[in-house]
């Protein structure tokens, strides 16, 4: 997508998912929102007329396009119609119009929201009428694109559109639509006002002091810039957990072949999915299933046994686990603990070194071979926590799913939780800016020129303007919105 700074043309798109459904709604807006949408509509009186923030009943029709004859004859009418004129009903659907005037629209643009009936082939056939009349389609992200560029959303606001519409979790809806609202946008120009404040009475001073040759940074100043880095550290703390619930957390369940993986991962998911079999070697496949704990949506995966095996078909699986293991925040390492370590627990215990893991001691129903203190010694230097169960009874599930939730969450509790950042290219900015900051406050602690911790806190200024869209480039733009969905 390559963007125009100053975009207004017209633009149609379905924007609703596409499929069987009761309504689809079809989304008009540029300049010629209301001409292109009137050419469309047949109803009580045109929708050119109608005023904002109302509704009009009526037909979608094919548009008569004025075509310019030799002579300029606007009379003569496009032929493309979608099928033979005299056979077909010259109406597509029947439609629900809504108005809405620039610059009381999502866009800030004219916009009309056509209400047809779901289906392919109906929205298909308005939408269709729509480009005939005179709309382009709209490129993915472009009405949020716009609303952004006219200013009705901060770029916060605006990518925060995206995380609610994809929110798979209650709490991850909960932190895109507050972002929505605009508390981390408020936040951040509380933060970015302290900052400025700052460097307008550092720079302040420079200027009056320039024939002296640089001056001192005084202790109120230094205080802010530390004050503000805290909280900015603060922010920061949470942004793993914040992460995770934004984009979901992978856990795949690793071991050796029979000792109860897919029996663990029945348990977890709450139904049996897994095959669960006597015989070794028999999850060929990745099973996944989502369960959602501290708000986290946690697809967990029943791989197969990670070990050599001759059997190309299980050798998929055990390739599958491999990777699996790459994309998980945690694994979960299932081991028979009433059976002694094997050469196999200790050649997945190698591959396990320096990830997060919570090891499954299964079968404790049976009298236990095996203790927390032997899976220390086969973890050497890995965050790892143990936890007794017995997928066969059901005990230590709960427990398991406890601990598990609390390793993704890292530390969850006193954080600022309002409005946590999970979005990977604010912790960038955010980070950045702190980086700055921190700069600022150890050149202005070393007795610095004050020019060059003014320097630093415009830069931190510019690392959160990179957050809101203060300052930002149409790479960046493109690179934003060519990740939402058309309609968007
Ligand atoms: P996988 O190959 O690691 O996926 O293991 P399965 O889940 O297929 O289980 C292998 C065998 O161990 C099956 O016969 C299960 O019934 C049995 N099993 C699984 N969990 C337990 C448990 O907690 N206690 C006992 N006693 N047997 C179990």
């Amino acid at each position: 997508m390559s963007t125009m700074l100053v975009l207004d043309d017209t633009i149609a798109a379905l924007a609703t998912a596409p499929g069987a459904s009761g309504l689809a709604v079809i989304r008009v807006s540029g300049r010629d929102a209301l001409r292109v949408a009137g050419a469309i509509f047949r109803g009580a009186a045109p929708l050119e007329d109608a005023p904002s923030h109302t509704l009009h009943h009526g037909w979608a029709v094919w548009p008569e396009v004025p075509v310019a004859g030799e002579h300029g004859d606007a009379a003569a009418t496009a032929t493309n119609r979608p099928a033979a004129p005299g056979r077909c009903d010259p109406r597509l659907d029947e439609i629900v119009a809504a108005v809405f005037r620039a610059p009381r629209s999502y866009t800030r643009e004219d916009v009309v929201e056509l209400s047809c009936h779901g289906g392919e082939r109906c929205s298909g056939r308005v939408l269709a009428a729509l480009l005939a009349a005179g709309a382009r389609p709209a490129r993915p992200g472009e009405f949020t694109l716009r609303a952004f560029l006219n200013g009705r959303l901060d770029l916060a606001q605006a990518e925060a559109v995206a995380d609610l519409i994809h929110a798979s979790t209650e709490r991850a809806r909960e932190i895109a639509l507050s972002q929505l609202a605009g508390s981390l946008s408020a936040r951040l120009a509380e933060i970015a006002e302290r900052i400025a404040d700052a460097a307008a009475e550092v720079e302040a001073r420079v200027d009056f002091a320039e024939d002296v040759g640089g001056v001192e940074v005084p202790g109120h100043v230094r205080d802010a810039i530390a004050g503000v880095s805290a909280e900015l550290g603060r922010w920061l703390e949470g942004a793993a957990y914040a992460r995770a619930v934004r984009e979901g957390a992978r856990v795949p369940i690793v071991g050796r072949p029979n000792v109860g993986k897919s029996s663990l991962f029945n348990a977890l998911v709450g139904e049996p999915r897994a095959i669960v079999t006597p015989i070794p070697g028999t999850t060929r496949d990745r099973v996944s299933e989502s369960i959602e704990l501290e708000g986290i949506r946690v697809t967990i995966s029943d791989t197969a046994g990670l070990r050599e095996t001759e059997d190309p078909v299980e050798a998929l699986g055990v390739a599958a686990a491999e990777r699996a293991l790459e994309g998980g925040a945690v694994a979960l390492w299932a081991l028979d603990a009433s059976a002694p370590l094997a050469a196999e627990d200790r050649a997945i215990a190698g591959r396990l070194l320096g990830r997060r893991v919570l090891v499954a001691l299964n079968k404790s129903d049976r009298p236990a071979c095996v203790a927390a203190c032997d899976i220390a010694d086969l973890l050497p230097g890995t965050e790892a926590r143990v936890v007794r169960a017995s997928a066969l009874r059901g005990d230590g599930i709960e427990e398991l799913k406890r601990t598990l939730g609390a390793m993704l969450a890292g530390r969850a509790e006193g954080l600022p939780f309002e409005s946590p950042i999970g979005n990977p290219r604010h912790v960038e900015a955010l980070s950045e800016a702190r980086l700055a900051l921190e700069r600022a406050e150890a050149a202005a602690q070393a007795g610095s020129p004050g020019e060059i911790v003014a320097l630093e806190l415009r830069e931190s200024l510019e690392a959160i303007g990179q957050v809101t869209g203060a300052s930002v480039g149409e790479d960046l733009l493109d690179r934003i919105f060519g990740r939402f969905c058309i309609g968007k």
